[in-house]
This record gives structure tokens, C-alpha cells and sequence, in this order.
């Protein structure tokens, strides 16, 4: 993808004077998606109450806000920011989120948060990458929402075997104890923000060594979350 100045870096068309990336029309479609449930984020009939899955085995969070499912454009993005190391698109993208949290604190007066957490990579694997995606969304939201964030809450103490092709059972034990947390969090409202949320066992893992140190509350915003 080739960016013009002034142009929306999806249809083309010029930009109004004060924006960049991606055009307000643009915006609206990437945040396509049905009714969610407000805990786990997958697709629920009441978009206020927990659904009959996280009933019967709520995830550690308490809530998840997600922008749209992984498909485009935002999944052609998030790949672009990813793989392409294109680290200019995360500002757009982070504003992207950013209305939809707006939008969640209108409707149903989410609690706004005391600290971002970005989740960590392995060292190695962010310096091949040369940033995380992560940190890069963070550095956005904790400017616009004039809240803490510093990339080294959280750190990664070992290595975990990539995820992909593990079963839930394995991913769980892939991550056990994987992460250290640096700073106090005793009563503070903290959001852990990721870019794709898959099977969500990286977050939960750290949601739970938040809520074990004593965190009031934890929530999740991602890009998208996977169906
Ligand atoms: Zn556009
Ligand atoms: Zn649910």
C-alpha cells in the first residue's frame, strides 16, 4: 500500500485538513460488527449482558472491547503495520479503537482506565520486527487519554514457542508464568491492548497476574477479535 499525503490511505479520497490515514468513511466501515457480548467480545444476542458462554466460564477480564473482526480492512492493515513494518499506520488505527472505546463510555459509562498495558514480545522477536505493535497503539491511547503507560509493566521472562499450531490445552501451558509484572497495580483500573485477539490466552494470562497483584479491574481493547 502506497500512501499519498491527503489521501485516504483505503479509497483515495482527499482528506479533510486535520486528518491522516484513513478518512472518516473509512473509519465507519472498519468498525463493522454485530452485537457482542461486553466480556469475551465474541457474537452474542444481548450486547449488554454476559453471554451463556462466559456464564458458564467467564475469562479472567472484565471487559473487552474490540473494533471488528479479523477481516479487511483492518486485518490488511494490522499486517501492513506487522510484516511490512509500516509503524506510521498505528496512529490511524489507534484511533480506530479510540472511538469505539469513546463510543463504549457513552453508551454503557465504561470506566476509563488508570494504566495501559502493552503485551510484550520476546525480545528477539522484536528486534527482528524493530517495534511492537502494542507499545505502538498504546503510545497513541495513553496521549489521547492522558493515561500512564510504559512499555515495561509487563515483561516477558522466558521464551514461549509460537502459538499458532498449539491446541487451547497447550497455549495455556506455553504461557504459564511467561510474564513478570514491574510495577505496583494494587487498586488501579488498568486495560491490557493488543492488536488481534485470537484465543485470547496471552491476555488472560496477563489479566491474571494483574488481578493476583491486586488490580480493581481489567479490561481487554483490541483491533479485532477473532470469531
Ligand atoms: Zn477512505
Ligand atoms: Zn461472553
Amino acid at each position: 500500500m502506497l500512501t499519498v499525503p491527503g489521501l485516504c490511505w483505503l479509497c483515495r479520497m482527499p482528506l479533510a485538513l486535520s486528518r491522516w490515514g484513513i478518512c472518516s468513511v473509512c473509519e465507519r466501515a472498519a468498525r463493522r460488527h454485530v452485537s457482542l457480548c461486553p466480556r469475551c467480545g465474541l457474537p452474542s444476542a444481548h450486547p449488554t449482558m454476559a453471554c451463556g458462554r462466559c456464564l458458564q466460564k467467564a475469562p479472567p477480564w472484565q471487559r473487552l472491547i474490540t473494533v471488528s473482526d479479523y477481516a479487511p480492512p483492518l486485518s490488511t492493515l494490522i499486517h501492513q503495520l506487522k510484516f511490512s513494518r509500516r509503524s506510521d499506520i498505528a496512529p490511524a488505527l489507534s484511533r480506530v479503537l479510540l472511538l469505539e472505546v469513546l463510543q463504549a463510555r457513552r453508551q454503557t459509562g465504561l470506566t476509563l482506565p488508570d494504566r495501559l498495558i502493552s503485551v510484550p514480545l520476546w525480545q528477539r522477536r522484536h528486534w527482528r520486527r524493530g517495534f511492537n505493535q502494542s507499545d505502538l497503539l498504546c503510545q497513541s491511547l495513553s496521549r489521547w487519554l492522558r493515561c500512564p503507560w510504559d512499555s515495561r509493566s509487563v515483561t516477558r521472562i522466558r521464551p514461549t514457542a509460537t502459538q499458532h499450531h498449539l491446541s487451547a490445552r497447550l497455549r495455556k501451558r506455553n504461557l504459564k508464568n511467561a510474564f513478570r509484572l514491574e510495577l505496583p497495580v494494587k487498586g488501579l483500573h488498568m486495560v491490557v491492548v493488543d492488536d488481534v485477539i485470537t484465543t485470547g490466552s496471552t491476555v488472560a494470562e496477563i489479566a491474571q497476574l494483574l488481578l493476583r497483584n491486586g488490580a480493581a479491574t481489567v479490561q481487554v481493547w483490541c483491533l479485532c477479535r477473532t470469531l
